[in-house]
């Protein structure tokens, strides 16, 4: 097999075996991402020169078994700030900004013999559900090259599913982890708020933010998130919640009798794509097969979910956004000689026409006149939200739910339409809100058109091993995907 089609474990494995070196792995990667980078522009930066220098170190050292990502090559969503490595957030505003120092996800993985080998395209600031909203390029589905990857992370997913790498890191505000893996037919992990340090990941809405790996296995999933999760002084939102071995506990984990899947009518009762309805519906006989409990559940503030994350969200963004100032860091307007004109235009300049609506609709959920109507309101339909989930686990493991009511849709389908966009998130934002794990993962691909359909699974906080345990069951059932058609040529 190719060295860049192996997993991240198998990648690493070979090379404590001496089948091949640290460098002809990125060598491997490097080649793959220039002939497939020209059909689905999923990155903002290849760290080539760094990337091999690295390799070639490493190899002169030999193999550390200790080091759990020896060798293995990663692409990092470009909101993580990288030392010396450009770090844009895909925004005009930080075009120029090159980090002295690495985020914490960043560092860890460093410290864990990984290879920062590329940083990848995003919606501007994470905002965004389809990675149109970048300012430097347009990221297309390898699946279907005339069709969004999804977003914000969806350069990070197109990436894993073109194997350009076998990981990708991606952060998950209200989906950009769970959705674009969900169209490009990969594995993404939101962890619980808390388990994994936002030092250096460049905020958008603070009380959601997560960082998460995006692979194309379960056990991936579990040995990333296993280098990165923990406590950090950086973050004091990190939680000192011990960080299990989770690589071991999902191969402990022995079968699905008596797992009870819950699955909530508002989730499914909604009007979803065809194929999606169709293939979940397979899917929920598999696990039935396995040995599962599938039981109904209701999460009535289901429907407020989509409104209550756009206001905190917006809140939270309008806030973390005004230290874009022209002055201490990013884009400076020129030949503006006043003060505040230096500010409007500079941030009129930098920002993007989302970037800029979130700002104004943010600004004005918080404002004197508004703050109890829109913001106070939103914080106690939250914790209503959160509430339906915690009762739910009462009665059961884990709970199943589409990811996404649509299929990846056309490129330019949708930008125009922002509120059709934001709806889409329905069966994603939930979870941010009440800071849960969710796990997506591909079970398939329609029937009509052909293009990945992805599911997730939630668990109750700190629970990752338990999403990741059951899938890694479900994994080996369900057929293997082909190579993404827009990649056959
Ligand atoms: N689509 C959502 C938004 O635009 C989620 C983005 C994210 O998770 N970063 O806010």
């Amino acid at each position: 097999m190719e060295i860049y089609r192996l997993s991240a474990i198998d990648i690493k494995e070979g090379i404590l075996k001496g089948d091949f070196k640290v460098k002809e792995v990125v060598e491997a990667y490097l080649k793959r991402i220039e002939e497939t980078e020209k059909k689905i522009d999923a990155l903002l930066f290849v760290n080539s020169e760094q990337a091999l220098k690295q390799a070639e170190e490493m190899d002169k050292k030999g193999p550390d078994p200790e080091k759990k990502l020896w060798g293995v090559p990663v692409v990092v969503k470009d909101v993580l700030t990288t030392r010396d490595i450009k770090t844009t957030c895909a925004s005009k505003m930080l075009e120029n900004f090159v980090p002295f120092y690495d985020s914490e996800v960043v560092k860890r993985l460093k410290e864990s013999g990984a290879i920062i080998i590329a940083k990848s395209n995003m919606d501007e600031f994470a905002m965004g559900s389809s990675t149109e909203n970048s300012a430097f390029k347009i990221t297309k589905n390898p699946w279907d090259l005339t069709r969004v990857p999804g977003g914000s992370s969806g350069g990070s997913a197109a990436s894993t599913a073109a194997y350009q790498c076998p990981v990708s890191i991606g952060t998950d505000t209200g989906g950009s982890i769970r959705q674009p893996a969900a169209f490009c037919g990969v594995v993404g992990l939101k962890p619980t708020y808390g388990r994994v340090s936002r030092f250096g990941l460049i905020a958008y809405g603070s009380s959601l933010d997560q960082a998460g790996p995006i692979t194309r296995s379960a056990k991936d999933a579990a040995l990333v998130l296993s280098v990165i999760a923990g406590k950090d002084p950086k973050d004091s939102t990190s939680s000192s919640e011990p960080v299990p071995d989770y690589l071991a506990l999902i191969d402990n984990f022995k079968d699905l009798k008596g797992v009870k899947i819950a699955l909530p009518k508002e989730y499914w009762e909604y009007e979803l794509d065809k194929d999606i309805d169709k293939k979940s519906k397979e899917f929920f006989e598999l696990l039935k097969s396995l040995g599962a409990e599938l039981v109904s559940i209701s999460l009535p503030h289901t429907k407020y979910a989509v409104a209550t994350y756009y206001i905190i969200v917006m809140a939270e963004a309008s806030s973390n956004l005004a230290r874009y100032d022209g002055v201490r860091y990013g884009y400076r307007a020129k030949d503006v000689k006043e003060l505040i004109k230096m500010y409007t235009k500079s941030r009129s300049e930098g920002f993007g026409f989302e970037v800029q609506r979130r700002i104004i609709l943010g600004t004005y959920v918080l404002s004197a006149g508004y703050y109890d109507a829109y913001y106070k309101k939103a914080a106690q339909v939250r914790r209503l939200i959160r509430d339906d989930f915690l009762s739910a686990f009462n009665s059961c493991d884990v709970i199943l739910t589409p990811v996404s009511p649509i299929l990846p849709f056309r490129l330019k389908e949708k930008i125009e339409d922002p509120l059709q966009m934001y709806l889409a998130d329905i069966f994603s934002c939930g979870l941010n809100l009440s800071g849960l794990p969710g796990l997506s993962f591909p079970i398939g691909l329609g029937e009509r058109e052909k293009l990945p359909v992805g599911v997730q699974f939630i668990a109750p906080p700190f629970k990752e091993e338990v999403l990741l345990g059951i899938y890694n069951k479900v994994e080996k059932e369900l057929t293997p995907l082909p190579e993404p058609y827009g990649l056959v040529s």
